[in-house]
């Protein structure tokens, strides 16, 4: 069987986030494949100790990967700063005699340095057209999560379980494996708090990840960590403000200092990006949303929101509420040319993560978050079927029937984009439906 059947087979999807399954982004032929190692969101601590716990699993996925696109180089991204993780690579790197093909690309520490187009930019000096996407400048990125995916898939094991990290406010720091489908609270209460009344949960990091407005879900293969802070930390009331709040505040209040757009890390990559002007439109009745189509190119980092802003405004959400005008009027951004240049001042504008977190108030939870031996086992999971972009997988199991970990349990709508999802557990299907497949364990 092909890498490529094996990646499909194993239900792998980006484990960064973004969840794009990673067989049809491994079908492209391209020049470089990059290794997102940034891990750039404050407190998340999974991907540069899973380097440092796999290295080899992880350099052999990368470079299956690598191969499999054609790739004629491959480069690990990780920041600088984790001179321990880098060493152990390096060293591993020589070992398995791959250094003619890998090479390790320090990344500087500042935020967003694992945005896909910060990253390819950093390691490869190519800039991503807007509303672009790497493959354009021949470029594939994969997580390092997804790499030792690929490794157990070629070794036959399906994705069925989740690193997660969980930070903020709390006594137990920690990074933890726990199977697909596990109660998100029982995860959460490992933090060593049993109570979430006082407490918001962020999904993911701090800066992109949304508050969740409950806390019955259940562990996707996207979940990357929950960051826990008090409902009444400044960064909580900040990105729980409403779209109407958001739009009253910024009407009154911008100063159209510009430092909104001069900060934004796409703007700097020579991207038409401008909230400063999304802002400024809000003041007006505008009718013809043709200049508003820049809102499209924003990446959602939030740089805008909770740092560049002097006085506090939501410019990220001035480019939210022109990104759902245009979608209702079906209306598309494209590119007044095909080669970006960064800009010059690229390089003296660059947001320092030591700042951003000083600024975002976690200063004092910028801690490291070990992983844990601690097993998690859950009595029942709940499996999504749309853990992923595209269709949702299509159940293959019915209710009553018994199943092994790992075994499929819904498959890939044909002509379809999605992924394949598997038991995360032994046990007895009790649901099987367009949502969920449910497993009580045996
Ligand atoms: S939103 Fe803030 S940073 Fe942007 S132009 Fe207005 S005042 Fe300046
Ligand atoms: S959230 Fe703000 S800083 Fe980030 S890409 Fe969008 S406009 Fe730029």
């Amino acid at each position: 069987m092909s890498l490529l059947d094996m990646v499909k087979e194993a239900g792998i999807i980006g484990a960064g986030g973004a969840g794009f399954p990673t067989h049809a982004k491994l079908a492209s032929k391209a020049d470089y494949i990059l290794l997102n190692g940034a891990e750039c969101e404050p407190l998340l601590r999974v991907d540069q100790q899973l380097m440092e716990m796999f290295p080899d699993e992880i350099i052999k996925g990368f470079e299956a990967a690598g191969k499999q696109v054609n790739a004629t180089k491959a480069i690990i991204g990780i920041k600088g700063k984790h001179k321990e993780v880098i060493k152990v690579l390096q060293e591993r790197i020589e070992e398995l005699k791959v250094g003619d093909y890998i090479e390790i690309g320090a990344l500087p520490d500042i935020y967003p340095a694992g945005d896909e187009q910060v990253l390819v930019y950093e390691l490869t000096g190519r800039v991503v057209p807007e509303a672009g996407i790497p493959i354009q400048v021949g470029c594939v990125v994969i997580n390092s999560e997804t790499a030792l995916n690929i490794y157990h898939a070629s070794l036959g094991k399906p994705v069925t379980e989740k690193y997660i990290t969980l930070a903020g406010d709390i006594p137990n720091r920690l990074t933890v494996k726990v199977p697909v489908g596990t109660p998100i609270i029982d995860v959460l209460r490992l933090s060593g708090i049993e109570n979430f009344e006082d407490y918001a949960v962020i999904d993911g990091g701090p800066m992109m990840g949304p508050v969740m407005n409950n806390l019955n879900g259940y562990v996707t293969k996207k979940n990357k960590g929950f960051v826990i802070l008090k409902k009444n930390h400044p960064l909580i009331r900040k990105k729980t403000a409403s779209m109407v709040q958001a739009k009253r505040i910024n009407r009154a209040s911008c100063e159209q200092c510009r430092m909104c757009t001069d900060l934004c890390p796409r703007f700097l990559l020579g991207h038409d990006t401008l909230p400063h002007k999304m802002m400024r439109s809000l003041s007006y009745d505008v009718k013809d949303l043709e200049g508003q189509k820049v809102a499209q190119l924003c990446c959602q980092c939030n740089l805008c929101e909770v740092f560049s802003c002097p006085i506090g405004l939501y410019p990220k959400s001035a480019n939210n509420y022109y990104r759902e005008k245009l979608a209702e009027l079906n209306m598309r951004y494209k590119p007044t040319k095909e080669v970006f240049e960064v800009r010059t001042a690229r390089e003296h504008r660059l947001v320092p993560s030591k700042r951003l977190i000083a600024r975002i108030g976690l200063r004092d939870f910028d801690k490291p978050a070990p992983m844990t031996e601690i097993t998690v086992k859950p009595e029942v999971v709940h499996i999504a079927t749309r853990q992923h972009v595209g269709a949702p997988a299509v159940p293959a199991v019915k209710v009553g029937e018994h199943v092994q970990e790992g075994q499929l349990i819904g498959t890939i709508p044909e002509e379809s984009l999605g992924a394949a999802i598997h038991a995360s557990i032994s046990g007895t299907v009790t649901e099987s439906g367009n949502d969920y497949i449910a497993i009580r364990r045996d």
